[in-house]
């Protein structure tokens, strides 16, 4: 058990730990409340439940799709049927508001069940890619399952986003087994309990509960693909395993999402997109606005208008109150904020609302906002995964351009301008794996899109019919359209074959018009 795990679950709650080894101890952060304990799996245990799956997903792979397809659409009702269960489960293990936990994660979870079943006929079907020289073959790729889909997955959307990776394994003909972090495993479990209780095969989709070593057992069980979502730290650990063992992996790590609010912008409407995405679920959210560059002519009425709105938030207990602001999954996420604040007030910010946490049982942190913050300030840097909005002043669109690309992360970025034209202009220049105009954070749930980072927020994509087919193997099937009784590319070598293949050359690569070329032939 690595010691950082370790201190973080041991705070989570009201202090009273029982982790032991073998047992993980899930608390709720709202009150403390101790809602269930889970075992600690060991690498024999994780290599067996990934040997059943690869036994499961034999026979599931040999179903037509169609029929696969099926099968997930019954869970996808299950989930709807159960959709209560599963959020009052959300609000208590992660204390995220019972409106997020609906809509960020059980209902995304049944549009991407929707989504992908619909789309996955044709999306995996057999593709003819033409070729452009060798005219007399034909070139067909097809997608195949890989076998054993591994993925493993934070707290933060604990419901959401290792579902979303399983249920597209699964309509690729894969099998899944998930590693949920050791915060929430009782929301990964529920997830397990709905699919067994649907009646589906229990071997194919697997949970392994426990700490980072059973996610590192996992990569070392023989999977043939990883989806990891998670920390930048832990992901380079995990990508180095997977490379290791020439594991193909997909990783979706931390953001520190700009936000470009130009001077033409609506002031009401940026001030509540602003509001919202930093702070729903608390700002521990990946695509969470972390840091916003307001055009100097605005600035000052924008800042007015959040810290307003900021004000208004109503903070709680989920499971027993409708509350705007939920809590904080483990302590340390409150020292993270702490010292990013103290570290930026130091150095000249003004602390606009906010800055501290709620005394009493449970983890609570007010929504914060500071103004007058730069780059000097590791607010402006650093991922803080809390409800914190730092504000900086700009004098152009350039200068905010400039700094929202002056980041080691590139997930999300946000631009807002009255000028739809000019909002997608700047947006085009803002390195980032997704740039929204006037919106924000909606593309979590938006599955026809790719999903993911550049620069250190990680590789590869989630969502997407393009990473539906990564959930496969391809094989190029190239074969004969007619007969071809000699070969000019096949032994013999002769001078005479040399010749034609040099003329060949620059017919065919050679500079100048085509009528030159063929020329030369002659
Ligand atoms: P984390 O990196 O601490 O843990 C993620 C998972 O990795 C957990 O299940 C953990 O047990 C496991 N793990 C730890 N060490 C491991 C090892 N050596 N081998 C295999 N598995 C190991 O992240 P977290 O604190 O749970 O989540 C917060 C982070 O996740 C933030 O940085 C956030 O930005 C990021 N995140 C990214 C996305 C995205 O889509 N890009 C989405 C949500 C969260």
């Amino acid at each position: 058990m690595s010691q950082t795990v370790n201190e973080r679950t041991q705070g989570n709650g009201t202090g009273t730990n029982g982790h032991s080894k073998t047992m993980i101890q899930s608390h709720a952060p709202a009150t403390g409340e101790l809602l269930g304990e889970v075992p600690v799996m060991g690498a024999d245990e994780v290599r067996a439940a990934v040997a059943r799956a690869r036994a499961a997903q034999q026979a599931w792979a040999a179903l037509p799709l169609e029929e696969r397809c099926e099968r997930v659409l019954r869970y996808k009702d299950a989930i709807v049927e159960r959709a209560d269960e599963v959020v009052d489960l959300l609000a208590k293990e992660c204390g995220k508001p019972r409106h997020e936990a609906l809509a960020h994660e059980v209902m995304i979870v049944a549009d991407i069940a929707a989504y992908f079943t619909k789309v996955a006929p044709h999306a995996l079907a057999p593709r003819e890619i033409p070729l452009h020289m060798l005219k007399h073959r034909k070139s067909v790729l097809h997608y195949t399952p890989r076998g054993v889909v591994g993925v493993i997955s934070p707290w933060n959307f604990p419901f959401q986003l290792p579902l979303r990776d399983v249920i597209m394994a699964l309509i690729a003909g894969n099998a899944a087994v998930l590693k949920p972090s050791e915060v929430t495993p009782l929301i990964a479990l529920k997830a397990k309990q709905i699919w067994d209780e649907a009646g589906l095969p229990a071997d194919l989709f697997q949970v392994v509960t426990g700490y980072g070593a059973t996610g590192a057992a996992l990569i070392d069980s023989g999977i043939q693909l990883l989806v990891f979502t998670g920390g930048v730290a832990t992901g380079k650990r995990v990508a180095a395993a997977c490379g290791e063992r020439l594991i193909p992996c997909v990783m979706e790590l931390g953001g520190k999402a700009p936000f470009i609010a130009c001077a033409d912008t609506d002031i009401e409407r940026t001030a509540r997109g602003i509001v919202y995405g930093g702070f729903a679920n608390s700002g521990q959210v990946c695509i969470a606005i972390e840091r916003v560059y307001a055009h100097r002519e605005i600035h000052d009425r924008l800042l007015t208008r959040v810290v307003e709105l900021t004000k208004e938030l109503k903070m709680g207990d989920p499971s027993t109150d409708w509350v705007d602001i939920g809590a904080i999954i483990f302590p340390q996420q409150m020292d993270i904020a702490d010292k990013h604040i103290q570290d930026a007030v130091a150095k000249g910010a003004r602390l606009e609302t906010g800055g501290k946490r709620k005394p009493g049982p449970g983890q609570f942190y007010e929504p914060t906002v500071l103004s007058g913050c730069n780059h000097s300030m590791s607010v402006m840097t650093a991922e803080i995964f809390g409800p914190v909005i730092p504000f900086m002043s700009v004098a152009s669109d350039e200068e905010a351009i400039a700094l929202a690309n002056e980041s080691h992360l590139g997930l999300n970025a946000y631009v807002f301008s009255g000028d739809r034209g000019h909002g997608r202009r700047v947006a085009e220049r803002v390195e980032a794996g997704s740039v929204l105009v006037n919106d924000v954070l909606l593309n979590g749930g938006m599955p026809e899109a790719p999903f993911g980072g550049i620069k250190q927020s990680g590789f590869g994509r989630v969502m997407s019919d393009d990473s539906l087919r990564e959930m496969c193997d391809v094989r190029h099937v190239n074969e004969e359209r007619m007969a071809t009784p000699v070969d000019p590319f096949w032994f013999p070598y002769t001078e005479k074959s040399y010749k034609l293949f040099r003329k060949g050359l620059g017919v065919l690569f050679g500079g100048g018009s085509v009528l030159d070329r063929l020329k030369s032939l002659f």
